[in-house]
């Protein structure tokens, strides 16, 4: 495994690679069992791995939350060789967003404007967009690995892949969950013992959802009002419960076809997603 930080050395690592197919694993770090899901998904199908480690700026709405971002690069470098990673692109701040940097990928309507979109600012997606349209002009993948759990960041990349017809095939991978159900994610070693314990009603009010709508109950206001009831039993106010099309994120008002239901809640200062579709897909 070898590990570049600049768009040249990335470059000059895959130039004899290119021969094979090549699958792209971004991640801003922290990596676990979640993120091997979908290294193990590329190392499956590509002749060679590449992921990239880069904590984005232009993604946090709140510096405090990059701040603590946690940052385990060491860690991070022995799963991706254990998982077989053949080149790590981890770049400086400079490298990805050099002096002059001028330019926004912004994917218009209601995939990037409501819920996260509404909840992070404007500005949240227009940094995931413009971060991973350059990993892909970096890399040129044949495939991109992405993990269900940040559905809407999936919406909202499937959108300008398409648009800018980036030559590229995206992978999305199921949610990887604790054994107990909690979806991973980076921010999960942030929550104490108890909070861990409260955030599992995330999970459940998803399951409890998914029961009643394959019990029959199509009404998304009465799905909505279940899950609230979830999750107030243990003190989670969620930002939003929201039930909309997997596409194009427009409300769905009956489940008569895939429907993703989307959760995001703060659990004591951390702020946790998740998210399932019913009715098939
Ligand atoms: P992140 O490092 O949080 O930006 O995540 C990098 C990639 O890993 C994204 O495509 C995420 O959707 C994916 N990912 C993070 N957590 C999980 C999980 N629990 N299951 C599946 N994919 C995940």
């Amino acid at each position: 495994m070898i590990v570049v930080r600049t768009v040249a050395d990335l470059r000059a690592a895959l130039r004899e690679r290119r021969g094979g197919s090549i699958g792209l694993v971004p991640t801003m770090g922290a990596l676990h069992e979640g993120h091997a899901t979908l290294l193990r998904a590329a190392r499956d199908t590509d002749e060679t791995v590449v992921m990239t480690i880069f904590v984005n700026p232009a993604q946090f709405d709140e510096q405090s939350d990059l701040a603590a971002y946690p940052r385990t690069e060491d860690a991070d470098l022995a799963l991706a060789e254990a998982e077989g990673v053949d080149v790590v692109f981890a770049p400086e701040t400079s490298e990805v967003y050099p002096d002059g940097f001028a330019t926004t990928v912004s994917v218009g309507g209601a995939i990037a404007e409501t819920l996260e979109g509404a909840e992070r600012g404007r500005a949240h997606f227009d940094g995931v967009a413009t971060v991973v349209t350059k990993l892909m002009l970096a890399a040129l993948p044949d495939h991109a690995y992405f993990g269900a759990k940040d559905a809407q960041q999936v919406a909202v990349i499937r959108r300008f892949v398409a648009d800018l017809g980036i030559p590229v095939t995206l992978v999305v991978c199921p949610t990887s969950r604790d054994a107990d159900g909690l979806a991973r994610s980076s921010r999960n070693t942030r929550l104490s013992p108890e909070e861990r314990a409260r955030a599992l009603a995330i999970p459940h009010a998803l399951q409890e959802v998914t029961d009643a709508a394959a019990a029959g109950i199509a009404d998304t206001e009465a799905l909505h009002a279940r899950a609230l009831a979830t999750l107030e039993a243990s003190g989670i106010r969620p930002e939003y419960v929201a039930f909309v099309d997997p596409l194009t994120f427009a409300p769905v008002s009956v489940v008569d076809g895939p429907v993703l239901v989307a959760i995001a809640a703060r659990v004591g200062s951390t702020r946790l997603i998740d998210n399932t579709v019913l009715g098939g897909a």
